[in-house]
């Protein structure tokens, strides 16, 4: 395993060759990158859980007719998933106000936005991912008309669906980022959802408390990432917790102390 060939590193995940032609390994890293890499650290076992996470998403997504690169989950941190070409946007999904539209429009964390709003950015680091609208899409050539009909189309069931699947949890699906590859067969190609889902790229709060259960807490300083991640895997149904049960409201200030090994605060 150690001698397959790594394709590209990226922040959250390093690419490795696949065993087949057509076929590339995920990695899941523990490494937390936020603000366009200025601000860099580790969430413990965050890798474990996403690909854990992703694995169930992208499953759950294919039997709703979804098209996906995810081929199976080869052990804890790595999954088998189809070569595609990434299309270089991404596809942000919108419910509630949260993060970047919250500044660059000037609405209030939390406001439920009047319709779901599918926002684009140019997939480039160094330009800091920039806003685009359709018309740069079509006019750079970076997706035809009709594979933006298919993007758009598919992001908007998959959020359908996923708000329903977290509802049902108890969480509510503020947003969320997809990124779509394409696969070609012969002279035709189709679009297929690729990358990850995950609490990486979600946001996603408890309905009840509104704690964030996501990579928020990084990103502010919040503290609690490592319990915030493992409690939507355990949620979803995807870990044992063998002091919570099912549905029980969480509590991000206990689940903390035990972590640490510490006796919860009394209440
Ligand atoms: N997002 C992401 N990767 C990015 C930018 C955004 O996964 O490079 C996700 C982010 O986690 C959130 C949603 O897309 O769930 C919307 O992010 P936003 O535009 O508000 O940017 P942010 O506040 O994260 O900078």
């Amino acid at each position: 395993m150690s001698r397959r060939r790594q394709i590209y590193e990226g922040k959250a995940k390093i690419l490795y060759e696949g065993p087949e032609p057509g076929t590339i390994i995920q990695y899941f890293k523990d490494d937390a990158t936020a603000f366009n890499n200025q601000k860099k650290g580790t969430i413990s076992g965050k890798g474990v859980i996403n690909n854990r996470i992703s694995e169930h998403v992208f499953t759950r997504l294919s039997h709703i007719g979804i098209p996906t690169h995810f081929i199976r989950r080869l052990n804890m941190r790595e999954q088998l998933v189809r070569q595609c070409e990434i299309v270089p946007i991404e596809v942000v999904v919108r419910n509630v106000a949260a993060g970047s539209i919250c500044k660059r429009l000037g609405l209030e964390e939390g406001e439920p936005l009047p319709h779901t709003l599918i926002e684009y950015c140019y997939k480039d680091d160094d330009l800091g991912d920039p806003l685009i609208g359709e018309e740069h899409i079509a006019c750079f050539n970076w997706a035809s008309h009709e594979e933006m009909q298919d993007i758009s189309s598919m992001a908007i069931r998959i959020n359908d669906f996923m708000c329903g699947m977290f509802a049902a949890i108890d969480i509510r699906l503020i947003d969320f980022k997809l990124e779509f590859g394409r696969i070609f067969d012969g002279d035709f190609s189709r679009i297929i959802l690729a990358d990850e889902i995950s609490p990486d790229g979600c946001r996603l709060w408890d309905i009840n408390s509104g704690e964030k259960l996501d990579k928020d807490r990084f990103r502010r300083d919040l503290g609690g990432e490592e319990g915030a991640y493992q409690e939507v895997a355990r949620r979803l149904g995807l870990l044992e917790n063998e002091d919570s049960t099912p549905g029980e409201v969480f509590d991000l200030s206990s689940h903390r102390s035990r972590l640490r090994g510490k006796p919860p605060p009394a209440k």
